[in-house]
């Protein structure tokens, strides 16, 4: 399915969903129950069930600036082992999408990945009958230095099979860079350090034409996180730095009229952040 199209100056970004659910992340966020949920107005109806169940997505975003075509995250991919009943051997229709939204995956030339986790990976490679292959061979695949030094020595939760299939491949054909946490893509594309989710983690800033947007990455997980920064998210690598990071980059946000795209908020995805009391909610008008 395509989902939604937003223009930032002259860049067009493309949200291509994989999976779209309700009651999958509450695993991800344990602090966030049915009764706190129903606590928190404006979460409803958009990014949860009247019943206070968490909803969420998967998707790739596709930045356009009309020299560049960036693909932000690759979702989990088709044929994958995975550990998660509703992630393992997945066959959906997300290269067909990418083509009917117009970016066939040939016409890529940069796959940026926020962090190399099991959800953001998935698609850098697909299964030829015998092998993982590159999806994307006209691209170069940027992965965080810290980022992929780090899981390249750490296992936890599956890790390892997920650099072997979806990321090992990708330096073995020669396709991929590694760069800073800050590194600069283009004049309209950035990174911003977002650490603590994993060591290497960055968020993505679009700027064009006065206008400006973030790609979260998973800094945060779901917009129940604006009203409880403290909330971890379950797979968090050093909670304490999740935290700081949060509130930092809310208070950033919340001083500007950035747009904020989730990189797992269900549909919408994007709004604008607004302090409320001692937190934050998402405007999404
Ligand atoms: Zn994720």
């Amino acid at each position: 399915m395509v989902g939604e199209v937003w223009r930032i100056g002259a860049v067009k970004i493309t949200r291509i969903v994989e999976i779209e659910a309700t009651g999958g992340m509450s695993r991800i966020i344990p602090d966030a129950t049915r009764d706190k949920i129903q606590d928190i107005g404006w979460l409803f109806p958009h990014f949860a069930s009247a019943d206070g169940r968490l909803r969420g997505a998967i998707h790739s975003l596709i930045i356009d600036t009309g020299e560049r075509r960036i693909i932000v995250d690759t979702c989990i991919g088709n044929d994958k082992e995975r550990a998660v009943p509703a992630w393992n051997k997945l066959q959906t229709a997300y290269l067909a999408n990418l083509a009917a939204a117009g970016y066939p995956a040939e016409s890529i030339d940069t796959v940026l990945c926020t962090h190399l986790h099991i959800d953001h990976v998935g698609w850098n490679t697909k299964w030829d009958g015998a092998k993982w292959i590159p999806t994307f061979t006209n691209a170069e695949y940027l992965f965080g230095e810290v980022e992929y030094n780090h899981w390249m020595t750490h296992d936890r939760e599956g890790q390892s099979q997920v650099m072997a299939d979806s990321v090992t491949p990708i330096v073995e054909a020669g396709l991929q860079k590694l760069i800073a946490q800050n590194h600069v893509i283009c004049p309209e594309v950035r990174l911003i350090p977002t650490p603590g989710h994993t060591p290497g983690h960055h968020s993505v800033m679009i700027e064009s034409e006065g206008q400006s947007a973030l790609i979260t990455g998973d800094f945060l997980h779901h917009p129940c996180q604006f009203a409880h920064p403290e909330w971890p998210s379950a797979p968090d690598w050093d909670v304490p730095q999740g935290y700081a990071t949060r509130v930092d980059m809310y208070r950033r946000l919340a001083e500007t009229l950035t747009l904020v795209i989730g990189t797992h908020f269900h549909t919408p995805t994007a709004g604008y952040l607004k302090t409320d009391g001692k937190a934050w909610r998402l405007d999404v008008g």
